[in-house]
């Protein structure tokens, strides 16, 4: 089919993510992608700075990972897991033990992002059922959290700001303390005392806390003194509380260490992957925690198992892919791949600290950020981008980049010229 007709059923059959089906926006028509470019059908190719929404950490259509899913699949695409195993499932459990350096020792896998938040709150449940506290039924959340879109996930973004505000009244309800306020870079400042009094408060109603470690995503894209996480840990040991770490988008190396919490000096009780677990190939997320804690939640006080098992769960495909990207991360000489391309969209991004809309620039690991005092028309902008030959989406006043780590240092300069020039031909004239 020609591509017009192509595109006019996309605007007729599909819905897109936060879309209306009134005013629907234009999509773009990709034809195929490799390493970092995304080809168009009038053979046009756009640089990707988004690495499809931070998954695709090795850019697309990657000979290794390609290589691993067909050999899977000429073994076996799909089994059950209930009562069956398989290898590729079994390997990327030793792999994420490994990576995780052997603080996680008891791994459940799921769908997607949104599901792995599931599936911690539901451990985080079972384990005090198990200890015979079932009034542990809330989750301590933070104001500009994001943690998915199924509804026990949306409960835990940030209640007034996310996308999903308007879902209040139906949603479980839980507590929420401010964002920690202390900056990446800068000195921390007691930014815990606000959770203290929350926990003096409630800690005989909360479960867990949970957090996205250094980098709050979607909700804000707000990077925070590691310190914070050493206390969270702290104050979780003093008043019986599980942690939970989301690290669905700062796992796999995107800030630099392999995992955000890296940079604390601790690890928390339970940690949700998801994102750049398969190279972002497929759908897939997995649930790290301890046997001590599973054996709390599996014990005859509880309903003696733990009460999850979606039916694709641990797929072949996916847990091989996993095992790919995995492979791939290790010959990887993270900080240095990482800290290089800090390093050149701090570069660039310096300028555009000096421009009169701009409230705050701000750059960790493979994430660019720049933030503007008001919000930008986030369609008007995007044109703007991929006229020059990049893709970028911006949301609220959130310009940002997370690029593929295989990004070439020209494309990568390229895209981060094209966001300032971009940006700059949107806002100087208002
Ligand atoms: C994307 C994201 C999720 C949800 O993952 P999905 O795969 O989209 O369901 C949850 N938490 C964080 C921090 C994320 O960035």
């Amino acid at each position: 089919m020609e591509f017009n007709a192509q595109l006019k059923n996309d605007k007729k059959l599909l819905q897109h993510p936060y879309d209306s089906s009134i005013k629907p926006m234009d999509a773009f028509l990709i034809k195929k992608a490799e390493r970092e470019f995304l080809y168009l059908y009038d053979n046009t190719s756009l640089i990707d700075g988004m690495s499809s929404w931070w998954s695709v950490i090795h850019g697309y259509n990657n000979t290794f990972i390609n290589n691993a899913l067909k050999e899977q699949i000429d073994k076996v695409s799909h089994v059950m897991f209930g009562g069956l195993t398989h290898e590729p499932a079994i390997n990327l459990g030793v792999n994420l033990n490994n990576i995780l350096s052997g603080n996680f020792d008891r791994f459940f896998y799921c769908d997607s992002g949104s599901v792995a938040v599931e599936v911690a709150v539901k451990m985080a449940f079972q384990y005090y059922m198990g200890k015979g506290l079932n009034n542990k039924n809330k989750i301590l959340s933070f104001e500009g959290a994001y943690h998915g879109d199924t509804f026990m996930a949306m409960s835990l973004c940030d209640p007034v700001n996310s996308m999903h505000k308007d879902f209040g009244n139906i949603l479980h309800t839980n507590i929420f303390a401010p964002k920690p306020k202390s900056g990446f870079f800068e000195s921390y400042e007691d930014d815990h005392l606000d959770i203290a009094y929350l926990l003096e408060k409630y800690a005989e109603d909360i479960a867990a806390i949970i957090i996205e470690p250094v980098v709050q995503g979607a909700g804000g894209m707000w990077f925070y003194h590691p310190e914070f996480l050493n206390k969270l840990k702290n104050m979780c040991a003093y008043y019986d509380i599980l942690l939970i770490f989301d690290e669905i988008a700062t796992g796999f190396g995107r800030t630099g260490k392999m995992f955000a919490f890296e940079y604390s000096d601790i690890a928390p009780d339970i940690i949700c992957l998801g994102k750049a677990i398969t190279g972002g190939y497929m759908s897939f997320a997995a649930v790290g925690t301890t046997k001590n804690i599973m054996d709390v939640i599996c014990n005859s006080k509880s309903v003696g198992a733990f009460m999850h098992g979606p039916t694709f769960m641990a797929n072949p495909l996916a847990c091989e892919c996993a095992n790919a990207s995995i492979n791939l991360l290790q010959k990887t000489d993270l900080t240095k791949t990482l800290i290089g391309i800090q390093k050149i969209i701090s570069d660039y991004f310096a300028e555009a600290a000096e421009f009169p809309f701009v409230k705050d620039v701000r750059v960790l690991g493979g994430i660019g950020v720049i933030e503007t005092f008001n919000n930008v028309d986030s369609n008007s902008l995007t044109d703007k981008f991929v006229k020059k030959g990049v893709w970028v989406r911006p949301f609220k006043n959130l310009i940002y980049i997370m690029p593929p780590y295989i990004i070439s240092e020209e494309s990568l300069r390229k895209l981060c010229k094209a966001v300032l020039e971009g940006l700059w031909e949107e806002l100087s004239k208002k």
